[in-house]
Formats: C-alpha cells, sequence, structure tokens
C-alpha cells in the first residue's frame, strides 16, 4: 500500500474522509443534488445575490469588455478600471481611505498576517480563527500565541507576557466560521492600544450580513476606520469570488508591496470583480435583503427550537448542531439529506475533535417556511437515527456567562460523545492543546483546567486524533 493510500485509508476509518458532492444549479435555496431536488441549507450565499440576474450580467459584460482573465499581478501588468472602481467602492462602504483586492480570503489573511508580523514579531491568535488565519501565522515566522476563544482576560494576560517583544498584531475572525459567534471587538481594540499592537479582523461571515446595513461586526462595534486592518471576501454575501483589505491610505500603500499574495498571484478576473461591484451596489441600494436574511435566520432558530434544539433567539445566520463524534454527524448529515435538506457534516481539521457538526446557513433567498419545514426535517431526522434533539450541543452566538450555562453545556456534549461510542477525544479537546494553565494564567471556570496536560506535547504523528487537526496550532512561551 503507498503512503497516500494508506493516508486515506486512516481518514476513512476515523470517519474524517470527505468527497465532492455533485450539485446541478446555481447555489440557490434549492439544488439538484444527484437528480433529485434538495434544499441548500449550508451555502455562504447568504444573501442569494451569486446568482441575481443583475450580478450575472455584470460579470457576463465584464467578460465581453475586459476578458476572463487579468492576465497577472496588477503590479506587473496593470491594474483595470473595474479593480479600481470596486477599492473605491468597498472603501466607503467599510468608512476607510483605501482598500486592496486580493485573489480569495485566503491569500488575503496569508498576506495581510505576513506584511504585518515576521520572524521577532508576536501574533496573538483567537483559537476557533479559520485556517487561512492559522496559515498566515505559521507562514509569517512570527511567534504565534493562541488565546483562548474569545477570552479577552487570557489575551491581556498572553499581550503582558509578551510585552518586550517587537511587532505585535492580534488577529480574529469577527464572526467565527464555525460557530457564528462573535469577537469580543471593542476590547480586543482597546487592549492592542494599551499594549501598542496592530488588528487584523477577518470579517468573511459579517459582510453583508452584521451590522448597519450588513457593514460588518466592525461597524456595528463602533470601530469603523479604527482597525488597522479589515478583511472581506467577495465570495461570501458578495457572491462572487475574491476578497478585499481595508485600512488607511498609508497601509494599503504597504500592503501592495509586501504581501506576497498580491504580488506573487494573478489579480481576480474582471468577471468576477464586476459581479462584486454589483453585488455590493445592490447591498448598498437595496438593504432589505439583510433584514430578509435576518428574519430567515430568526425562523430557522425558532424552528429548531420548536423541534427540541437547544437553539438560541438570534438574528446569525449560522447555525451549529454540535453532535460531537464524527460518524454520528455523518448519519445525522446523510438521514437529513434522504430527507431532501442538505445540510453538511463539517469535522476535523475544520472544528476541533469531539465538536463535529451540521453547520446551518440560512439565506436570504430562502423563504420562512422553507426553513421552517427544513427545521422540522432536521428534528425528524436526529430522532430517526436516535438523536434527541435537546441532546445536541447549539453554541449560542453570545458569550455563554453563567457558569451553570457553561457547565451544562459541556455536560451535555461529554454525554453525546459518550453515547456515540466515541473512542476519540473528549469534546473541547482544544483545551487540551493549551496544555493547562500556566503560573499565573487566568483560568476559566468552564474550562481552563487541562483535561490531560501531557497531550499538549504530542508530536504531530503521534495518535490517530491529533494527526490531521492541523488547523489550529499552539504555540506558546514557556
Ligand atoms: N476567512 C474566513 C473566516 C472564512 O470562513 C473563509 C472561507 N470559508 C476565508 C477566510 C477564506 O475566504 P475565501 O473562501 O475567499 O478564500
Amino acid at each position: 500500500m503507498s503512503d497516500v493510500a494508506e493516508r486515506l485509508a486512516e481518514l476513512e476509518r476515523l470517519g474524517l474522509s470527505r468527497r465532492l458532492r455533485l450539485i446541478s444549479g446555481p447555489q440557490g435555496p434549492t439544488v439538484l443534488l444527484d437528480g433529485r431536488p434538495v434544499l441548500l441549507l449550508c451555502s455562504n450565499n447568504y444573501l442569494g445575490l451569486a446568482d441575481h440576474p443583475r450580478v450575472r450580467e455584470a460579470a457576463a459584460d465584464a467578460a465581453m469588455r475586459w476578458g476572463v482573465g487579468a492576465g497577472a499581478s496588477r503590479l506587473v501588468s496593470g491594474s483595470m478600471t473595474v479593480h479600481r472602481r470596486l477599492e473605491e467602492r468597498l472603501a466607503a462602504f467599510e468608512g476607510t481611505e483605501g482598500c486592496l483586492l486580493f485573489g480569495s480570503g485566503y491569500l488575503a489573511n496569508i498576506g495581510v498576517i505576513g506584511a504585518l508580523a515576521g520572524s521577532g514579531d508576536v501574533v496573538f491568535s483567537d483559537e476557533l480563527n479559520h485556517a487561512s488565519i492559522v496559515d498566515g501565522c505559521r507562514l509569517s515566522r512570527a511567534e504565534v500565541v493562541i488565546y483562548r476563544h474569545r477570552d479577552i482576560e487570557h489575551l491581556d494576560w498572553s499581550m503582558r507576557r509578551h510585552e518586550k517583544h517587537g511587532r505585535r498584531l492580534i488577529v480574529t475572525d469577527s464572526v467565527f466560521s464555525m460557530d457564528g459567534d462573535i469577537a469580543p471587538l471593542a476590547h480586543i481594540a482597546e487592549l492592542a492600544q494599551i499594549y501598542g499592537a496592530k488588528v487584523m479582523v477577518d470579517e468573511a461571515h459579517a459582510t453583508g450580513n452584521v451590522g448597519p446595513e450588513g457593514r460588518g461586526a466592525v461597524a456595528a462595534a463602533g470601530l469603523e476606520g479604527e482597525i488597522d486592518v479589515v478583511i472581506g471576501t467577495l465570495g461570501k454575501a458578495l457572491g462572487s469570488y475574491g476578497a478585499y483589505a481595508c485600512g488607511t491610505a498609508e497601509m494599503i500603500q504597504y500592503l501592495l508591496n509586501t504581501a506576497r499574495s498580491v504580488i506573487f498571484s494573478t489579480a481576480p478576473g474582471p468577471p468576477a470583480v464586476a459581479g462584486a461591484l454589483a453585488a455590493l451596489e445592490l447591498l448598498i441600494e437595496r438593504p432589505h435583503r439583510v433584514d430578509r436574511l435576518r428574519s430567515n435566520a430568526r425562523a430557522l432558530r425558532r424552528g429548531l427550537a420548536e423541534e427540541g434544539f437547544p437553539v438560541s433567539e438570534s438574528e446569525m445566520q449560522i447555525v451549529p448542531l454540535v453532535v460531537g463524534e464524527e460518524r454520528a454527524t455523518l448519519a445525522l448529515c446523510q438521514q437529513t439529506l434522504e430527507m431532501g435538506v442538505f445540510a453538511q457534516a463539517i469535522r476535523p481539521p475544520t472544528v476541533p475533535a469531539g465538536t463535529s457538526r451540521l453547520r446551518l446557513t440560512a439565506m436570504a433567498s430562502h423563504t420562512p417556511g422553507e426553513l421552517r419545514q427544513a427545521a422540522r426535517t432536521l428534528g425528524e431526522a436526529a430522532r430517526r437515527i436516535g438523536i434527541d434533539p435537546a441532546e445536541i450541543l447549539a453554541p449560542a452566538p453570545e458569550p455563554l456567562h453563567e457558569i451553570e450555562e457553561i457547565e451544562t453545556a459541556l455536560v451535555r456534549a461529554e454525554r453525546l460523545s459518550a453515547a456515540a461510542g466515541s473512542s476519540g477525544p473528549a469534546p473541547f479537546d482544544f483545551e487540551r492543546e493549551t496544555g493547562g494553565a500556566l503560573p499565573g494564567e487566568p483560568v476559566r471556570a468552564s474550562a481552563g483546567a487541562p483535561l490531560d496536560a501531557g497531550a499538549s506535547e504530542q508530536a504531530p504523528d503521534e495518535g490517530a486524533g491529533a494527526l490531521y487537526d492541523v488547523e489550529r496550532e499552539t504555540v506558546r512561551a514557556a
């Protein structure tokens, strides 16, 4: 057996193997999957703009006027007017002086982090940040300090411990992609000021959805123009492909000169840029689309709550149903699909081991009725395979304030994994990675104590669970 075949077999054995599902048609509220119509409940086409007639027309028109490809990096073969126009509009939308387009959100994150931190510097990164941020941290060669999810006290403590270092950068998702909860941006900005650090916020799941007129979580926190670099993607609410970074004119000039993923990568093609521009115009002209997304999110959440899922009332369009164990999650995904709802199972390394989940996403193009029906289907699917919806862990988009609430959630997750016969790591395994509290480290009542401190020293190739858990990495000074 080749090493590749061996690794594939191991992924299969761990319930972590992935495959593509072939669908027909655009990312609408329903898609044809294997020739059968299913409700699409896992797309990031939040506002339904990916196939909006005006967006399609703009992309088609751009293809006819400027062609399909940008030819090279804009620094090499020249910047097209359509790139500049979108950058101007995005800067105005974000309330910043400048904007720079990137090929994708992944490229934006690795480019910006690498530009703002390098050898001798320190990056402070939330433990549930997106993989592209994790990779950006690794590529930067800076020291990386992972702070506990949305834990300001822990971030403060970590920054105090690294006061003597060179440049310091705090990086965070604003809306966390797999949980739909929001970073404490105002506190982060405050700490950055106190410690003289820069802040990069990734608004991939907030742009177009959260905040006044969908202008993001930074705007919702009243921090427009105060964050050093705001990243947004064009591939989610803006229905196209690509990404952008916003900041001061000086910062944008700096990124243009130092972000390797801009300098050494072909610029996004004119149809993608023009499509995003049309989507942005639609968002600005008709913000009711954002309201519809929010009321749909509420309808989905309410429907799930009626089925007994412990889902909180909120307008957040990302709704995770954390089953825990990988195979149980796959079984729920499959059962739901057979009943006409496509809600993808999300497993490690996208989420921490033991927290596999269905990540549901509402779109503005769904009808509330479709979402209520989808919630009923999910409830019925869970019961059919022996999962009590009440036993599913559905993290609240807002912080769990009460210790009791947190403890109940942890106990429930542990019970679920045990019921699913998991032989793998316990739920909330990410706490193991931190290796337990260091002297003087603030300990959170919920999970500060390590479940198994020794596991933090595990080499990447030891132990099945650790092998593919490559998205998150805890690097901490001793
Ligand atoms: N940041 C976050 C938070 C994301 O969820 C994603 C994609 N899922 C990205 C960045 C990467 O964006 P893109 O898909 O444009 O590469």
